[in-house]
């Protein structure tokens, strides 16, 4: 891209990730517009479940999970659903996911996680400076506890590819689990730590606090819908929203979930699911976790935050504007309560946010070819949180015509065409 440094650029979508692009080209010196229809950081950005973790390296789709899909895809109650009605849309998705987990992709994946995750707790430190609100990221562990003894750790592939971006971990016993979490089930057989991370108190204050930054940093935040993007003949960016039209010169779009549908009229045709997770959050629970704790029987993580004690997990699949199934939310009432027994489960207040899911686990970042000035930025899936900031910071490069030392292609819009 040319350099463009000081042309205003709009941002589609105020979410983690649109927001960590204002900051990192304002910081740049670019005039930033951020555009969205509803209040910053109120999509999947707001309930999730917290973690920020420098070793998120490990790709949703491996080499052995074909084998639990049956179990997975027919269990009601189990951590992955489908909404009957989508599953003929869902099963081209469904084979590049499973393509995904071979050997050999495995690993180029876990490397391109990585590059996108592995300063990401320094980067939220520089982000959050300066705001007062330093103290919505806490330095944290990362606890994956079991019911089962034989608990596979460490030769299996997932734990490798941590241990070979350094992620520092260890086993620990039952009574050392005690110690460091008093408040979890005393049926935990096994757990495994993960030191040198973080997690956000409150995620959606992280953005409503950094939205905040923007403006301080004179960035404008628009509130509207964007209907349509087009390109002009004069080689801007026409945006379409409930205000009236706009030209910008660069824009970027971070959308999230809702990025395909602003793509589609441009035949930019993608494997974007909606993957639909929810939370159950205990404002008053009586307990409190030190960690993020993750149940690797239930495919759900706990985190003690200023909104009360949250667990978060599950995988819905459906159309993009179905309607919540709050039956999910509330099966994780009773998973929370078998974790931590003594949890006051009181006026549990439930929530569903949507995953922006490509079947390789890897969003799209770049400038789209043939469109020039069109930079994408979504498609985070389970770790948006945690890759946002670098997410941002290579958005803002590519915007002022640098060229990131990165290898990019595995970021790249076009990749599922081939
Ligand atoms: C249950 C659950 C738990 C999770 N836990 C973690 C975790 O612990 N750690 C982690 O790293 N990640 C986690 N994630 C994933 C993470 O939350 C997402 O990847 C991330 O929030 C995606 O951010 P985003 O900015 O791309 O999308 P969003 O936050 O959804 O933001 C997109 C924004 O675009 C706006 N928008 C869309 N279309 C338009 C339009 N046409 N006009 C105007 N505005 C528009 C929307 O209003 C929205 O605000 C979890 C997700 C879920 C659901």
């Amino acid at each position: 891209m040319e350099a463009r440094n000081s042309q205003p650029v709009t941002i589609v979508g105020a979410g983690i990730v649109g927001i960590c692009c204002a900051l990192s080209l304002l910081e740049k010196g670019f005039p930033v517009r951020l555009i969205d229809r509803d209040e910053p950081g109120s999509g999947a950005s707001n309930g999730n479940a917290g973690v920020i973790s420098p070793w998120s390296c490990v790709p949703q789709s491996m080499p052995d999970l074909w084998k639990n899909i049956p179990k997975l895809l027919f269990d009601r109650d189990g951590p992955v659903s489908i909404i009957p009605s989508h599953f003929p849309r869902f099963l081209p998705w469904l084979l590049r996911f499973l393509l995904a987990g071979r050997a050999r992709r495995v690993a180029a994946i876990s490397d391109a996680m990585s590059v996108l995750t592995r300063q990401n707790v320094d980067m939220y430190r520089c982000h959050l400076a300066g705001t007062g609100q330093e103290n919505l990221l806490r330095d944290s562990w990362y606890i994956f506890v079991s019911r089962n003894s034989e608990f596979d750790f460490p030769d299996s592939l997932g734990w490798r590819l941590r241990r070979k971006v350094g992620a520092p971990m260890l086993k620990i016993d039952r009574s050392e689990l005690n110690d460091i979490e008093p408040a979890l089930s005393k049926e935990y057989q096994s757990a495994i730590l993960i030191k040198g991370q973080a997690r956000a108190v409150s995620p959606g204050r992280i953005s409503s606090v950094l939205a905040e930054k923007v403006k301080s940093l004179g960035g404008t935040i628009i509130r509207c819908a964007v209907h349509r993007i087009s390109p002009d003949l004069q080689g801007k960016w026409l945006i379409q929203t409930d205000n009236g039209e706009e030209l910008t010169q660069c824009l970027v779009v971070a959308a999230g979930a809702w990025s395909a549908r602003l793509l589609a009229p441009l035949n930019i045709k993608i494997p974007l699911e909606a993957e639909r997770g929810y939370h159950v959050a205990f404002p008053d629970p009586g307990v409190t976790l030190n960690n993020s704790i993750a149940d690797m029987d239930m495919y759900v993580v706990s985190s003690s935050m200023e909104e009360g004690l949250r667990t978060a997990g599950t995988a819905e699949f459906a159309e993009l504007d179905a309607t919540p199934n709050y039956k999910r939310a509330k099966m994780l009432v009773h998973q929370t309560k078998n974790m931590i027994p003594d949890l006051n489960t009181d006026e549990p207040d439930f929530w569903m946010g949507i995953r922006p899911s490509f079947p390789d686990s890897l969003p799209c970042i770049g400038e789209v070819k043939g469109y020039p000035g069109l930079i994408v930025a979504f498609g985070h899936s389970h770790y948006g949180l945690g890759m946002a900031p670098m997410t941002g910071w290579l958005a803002a490069e590519i915007a002022s015509g640098g060229k990131p030392d990165v290898d990019m292609v595995p970021y790249d819009i076009h990749r599922f065409s081939s």
